[in-house]
């Protein structure tokens, strides 16, 4: 056993309190690589920001989940060498599906997980939810549970069509699981291909896509009032990454996000957690492709890696600062 205190990780509790009075939203990146932790926990020093570094069952099947509990016990450790005294990190687990895989990662140093019943019959995920909250609440590891599905495909995840989140259940659900965030579906979807451009409308020649629910998510902030919600899939998918790549060999066709303005205005909402993957997906490729186009000789990893992972902290440092607002709130 583990335990995430010994590593110096916070579960999500006090974050997310503060948040939904402050009226800003936590970001919550993936990561899978050491330069992208690095560049996560540069770009939350930087800007002073709590932050939630969450791993998918993907990340744990390609890095190991022993190898990235250590990157996140490193994090704390760096944060703290770069002149952060007490640095506010979560290691998260993205979208759990199933009691074995989330007990393992209590039982490993997480200090907050996911449990996504989401595909589930309504009473077996209130079930599935509650088991893993009884569990995880012994060790104070915090569980963010969903209702609602979410369209896309991200690792593991997939689902075809979107369903909105029903306000009538948000009560009945957060009363009887005890969860501690609540994950539900206003539009957003997983991946850099949200929308097809049949479904935006041109403006100036940019693609926009249907702006979110959110008089789906102003109904359950009635319900549930000061209560975490968490928003996935909520990428924007900055157009001058994808024709970066595209430009340099890539061939990225209608990737399409969601717009910075919608987070911002949800940020500010009982939203406090927002979950961002694909950009910093794009930002590494886009500034790999672009470094091995322009340097066709060179082979060693350290030289494209590097402007991989400054860009990907310029885009950390943009969302922490000028969507989700969660800077200096340390
Ligand atoms: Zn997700």
């Amino acid at each position: 056993m583990v335990n995430y205190k010994d590593l110096g990780l916070v579960n999500t509790r006090e974050m997310f309190a503060k948040a939904v009075k402050g009226g800003y939203a936590i970001p919550a990146f993936n990561f899978n690589t050491m330069e992208q932790m690095q560049a996560i926990v540069m770009a939350a020093v930087e800007t002073k920001s709590p932050v939630i570094m969450q791993v998918s069952k993907g990340a744990r099947n390609y890095a190991n989940g022993t190898i990235l509990r250590n990157l996140a016990k490193g994090a704390v450790e760096y944060a703290k060498e770069l002149g952060c005294p007490n640095p506010q990190i979560v290691l998260h687990l993205d979208h759990g599906d199933s009691f074995e895989l989330c007990k393992d990662c209590i039982d490993n140093g997480f200090s907050s997980v996911m449990i996504d019943g989401s595909s589930l019959p309504y009473e077996e995920n209130i079930k599935l939810t509650k088991k893993v909250v009884e569990y995880a609440h012994q060790f104070d590891v915090t569980v963010e549970a969903e209702l609602g599905v979410l369209a896309g495909v991200e690792d593991e995840v997939s689902a075809a069509e979107s369903h909105y989140t029903k306000p009538e259940e948000v009560v009945d659900f957060a009363t009887r699981t005890g969860c501690d965030s609540l994950a539900i579906s206003i539009g957003t979807s997983h991946g850099a291909h949200k929308f097809t451009p049949e479904q935006c409308t041109k403006v100036n020649g940019v693609l926009v896509p249907p702006p979110l629910a959110f008089d789906v998510l102003h109904e359950i902030e009635k319900k549930l009032p000061g209560f975490p919600i968490v928003l996935h899939g909520s990428s924007s998918v900055p157009q001058e990454e994808v024709e970066t790549i595209n430009k340099y060999g890539g061939k990225l066709e209608a990737a399409i996000g969601i717009p910075e303005e919608q987070l911002r205005e949800a940020s500010k909402s009982a939203v406090c957690k927002i979950n961002i993957d694909s950009d910093s997906r794009l930002a590494m490729t886009a500034a790999i492709r672009k470094y091995l186009a322009e340097n066709p000789s060179h082979f060693d990893p350290r030289q494209y890696l590097k402007p991989a992972r400054e860009n990907m902290k310029k885009m950390y440092i943009h969302k922490i600062v000028n969507v989700l607002g969660s800077d200096n709130k340390l």
